[in-house]
């Protein structure tokens, strides 16, 4: 079975923190696992809890608007959040709920290998980025283990304040260019390390080498 799946099918039964018990279902994320983009948003709500699905209420139909804007769909991308069962009355996700679920992200982290993060919302650019207000950092990126991670508002927040709208589908807008960036990067590493192992690798083996197999 897929890795990714395996994953999934651990956090559905899942228990390592309170929101396990209060759950309908659980949210582990959904996207092809060769996804070059990750979105991660806060923890799942009413109708995630439902369906099991990220970002399926009002947010997620502003994600999905924004992602049409720059010639994707949600199939293109991997959606989950920080936690993957919903607090109760969609307050804010705990530090010990955080650390409990952390490791499930880690390890989705892993397996994708995406491009770019996309964090929606402080507490998944908290995962990431330095403190720091949404307001000073939305728009900025930093490298996470080789990982370009850009800071978005969250889609709830841009529907409660049309300014906050505007700045986020401006930020969004500037997806196709950080990943382009990205994977600039990302092929000069490469090549690099291709270079450095042809200068370092000996052209034969020496005698003495040998003998110690
Ligand atoms: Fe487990 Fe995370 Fe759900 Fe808590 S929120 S029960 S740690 S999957
Ligand atoms: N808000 C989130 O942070 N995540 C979801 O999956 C839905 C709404």
């Amino acid at each position: 079975m897929e890795e990714l799946a395996v994953l999934a099918r651990e956090v559905s039964a899942c228990q390592k923190c309170i929101l396990g018990r209060a759950r309908t279902r659980a949210v582990p994320g959904e996207g092809p696992p060769d996804a070059r983009i990750m979105f991660i948003g806060e923890a799942p709500g009413y109708h995630e809890d439902q369906q099991g699905r990220p970002f399926v209420g009002a947010a997620g139909h502003l994600l999905e608007e924004m992602l049409r804007s720059i010639g994707l769909t949600r199939a293109d991308v991997y959606i989950t959040n920080i936690l993957k069962c919903r607090p109760p009355n969609n307050r804010d996700p705990l530090p010990d709920e955080i650390a409990a679920c952390s490791d499930y992200l880690d390890r989705q982290i892993a397996l994708l290998q995406p491009r770019v993060i996309c964090t929606l919302g402080r507490f998944s650019m908290g995962k990431f980025f330095p403190p720091g207000s949404m307001r000073a950092l939305h728009g900025r990126t930093v490298r996470h283990n080789g990982i370009t991670c850009y800071a978005l508002y969250h889609p709830a927040a841009a529907l409660r304040d049309p300014r906050l709208k505007d700045v986020f589908a401006e930020d969004f807008r500037r997806i196709p260019q950080i990943l382009a960036q990205a994977e600039a990067e990302a092929a000069k590493a490469a090549a690099n390390s291709t270079e450095l192992n042809a200068a370092t690798a000996p052209s034969a083996p020496a005698p003495e080498q040998l003998s110690l197999f």
